[in-house]
């Protein structure tokens, strides 16, 4: 295990993931913007997955959000507290040699936003805080459950009082525990006052320095992760609410419905919407999963703290710290010569695009495109499986992509002569895209030889 992570290291540091920055809402004008922070030690899953919710789950319907949910993202993927370091400990001074330099100035950039005058750093931290000595696990010295201030009071123009601020966040986490234990409480570091060396370098007081609200919110390692991510969001939704800002969340705050909420499915596009990778309980590896030899590798993800990451020969798929599959990828030219199919599922036609999952009960069928071949990904009838109805009990399931054996792949290619490629539409997108991923050099030269990927769908039987 321990080498492993030492390789994982290594890629990391070539494949440099930058942390996320979306906005969620619109800004009313009153520089009331609150910026909500997770992720900044890699090992604190229960606030990165709360502060990834915010931005997949969550609509604004009033004022505005900034959230940067993975700010150590490679230290996330990678299962440690910080790669360089802690990122936590180099807001007074970091070098420029210093690899996390430019991650630091972004997020400073961030807080200095003038529309910001609210911070939320969100933490997982050990056992519970206790004012008293009651166990290993429940004394002074551990910072799980509190809500953290630097400070009694900041010289800003906005929530000044922050320690009044930050008891009310407490008194109504209390309100909604799942076990008297887990009550929080409230823990001023008094940081400049006390000159705690540790504390003057960390985010929240830089917040402070600058004239602005800062909150820690520490969710206990000693809970699973969605408890801690429920802790998280009764937090959050206060300072929300305190702030003015009004949302709507796709779950209900629950245990229950985080839980939900984190296990969902989740989906990645890659290359354009030209493949969708639909994870529910997926398999291990996914083998000979077309890839362009013609492009960089791209995607966008269903939530922020999901990546793709070129690895030796394969790609490996990570939400947060778990690893969710193995893609190896087999070269291919990409043609662009059809946007849309036909299907006829269950004896009806319809029309979709590249990148979609169909709902099949009983059948499906890919009527025959001319120039175009058709491989149904398990089904083995030979080299171009348009034109005939299959069923699941056909399937060879070993080849399903997902461990329920329920979910297939429709791929479509361009014969190699049928020269379809004048229809070439060039699509635009924003997404994420990493130049160094390599293409082995015998791959561009195979794919020559080969028929041009035009895109895949997905078959889900019921
Ligand atoms: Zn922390």
């Amino acid at each position: 295990m321990r080498l492993f992570l030492g390789v994982l290291v290594f890629i990391n540091v070539v494949f440099a993931l930058e942390f996320s920055v979306k906005e969620n809402g619109k800004s009313l004008d009153d520089n009331n913007t609150v910026l909500i922070l997770g992720g900044i030690q890699g090992d604190e899953p229960g606030g990165f997955h709360a502060a990834s919710l915010l931005l997949s789950d969550y609509n604004i319907t009033k004022g505005k959000i900034i959230v940067a949910p993975n700010l150590a993202f490679e230290s996330i993927i990678a299962r440690n507290r910080g790669n360089f370091g802690d990122l936590n400990r180099k807001f007074a001074h970091i070098d420029e040699s210093d690899p996390d330099f430019h991650t630091i100035e972004r997020i400073k950039k961030l807080i200095l936003d003038p529309e910001v005058n609210m911070v939320v750093n969100l933490h997982d931290g050990s056992g519970f805080y206790r004012p008293h000595y009651e166990s290993k696990d429940k004394n002074p010295n551990r910072w799980g459950n509190t809500s953290i201030i630097d400070q009694s009071e900041v010289n800003s123009t906005k929530y000044a009082d922050l320690e009044s601020i930050a008891k009310e966040a407490v008194e109504n986490i209390n309100k909604a525990l799942v076990k008297e234990e887990h009550q929080y409480h409230l823990k001023n570091t008094k940081t400049q006052e006390s000159n705690d060396k540790e504390m003057l370098k960390a985010l929240t007081y830089f917040v402070v320095s600058n004239h602005k609200a800062a909150f820690a919110n520490e969710a206990s390692k000693n809970l699973p992760t969605h408890l801690r991510v429920y802790y998280h969001l009764l937090a959050v939704e206060y300072y929300l609410k305190k702030a003015n800002i009004e949302f709507s969340r796709t779950f209900d705050l629950t245990p229950n419905g985080v839980y939900r909420a984190i296990e969902k499915p989740l989906e990645v596009r890659l290359f354009n919407d030209k493949i969708l990778l639909y994870l529910d309980q997926p398999a291990n590896t996914i083998s000979y999963m077309p890839f362009p030899v013609n492009q960089s590798l791209n995607y966008e993800a269903s939530n922020e703290i999901t990546a793709v990451i070129p690895r030796t020969n394969f790609f490996s798929v990570n939400y947060g710290n778990r690893l969710q599959t193995r893609i190896y990828p087999e070269y291919f030219e990409f043609s662009n010569a059809l946007d849309t199919v036909e299907l006829i599922v269950d004896g009806k036609n319809i029309q979709t695009n590249f990148a979609q999952k169909i709902t099949v009960k009983e059948s499906f069928e890919v009527p025959p495109i001319v120039g175009v071949r058709v491989n149904v990904i398990g089904f083995d009838k030979g080299m171009d499986e348009s034109g005939i109805k299959i069923s699941k009990n056909q399937m060879q399931s070993r080849y399903s992509l997902d461990k329920k054996r329920k979910i297939y792949r429709v791929e479509f290619y361009e014969l190699k002569n049928a020269n379809l490629e004048d229809q070439i539409l060039a699509r635009t997108h924003a997404s994420k895209e990493i130049k160094d991923a390599k293409i082995p050099v015998n791959a561009i030269e195979k794919a020559k030889q080969k028929d041009k990927f035009i895109g895949m769908i997905l078959v889900e039987f019921q």
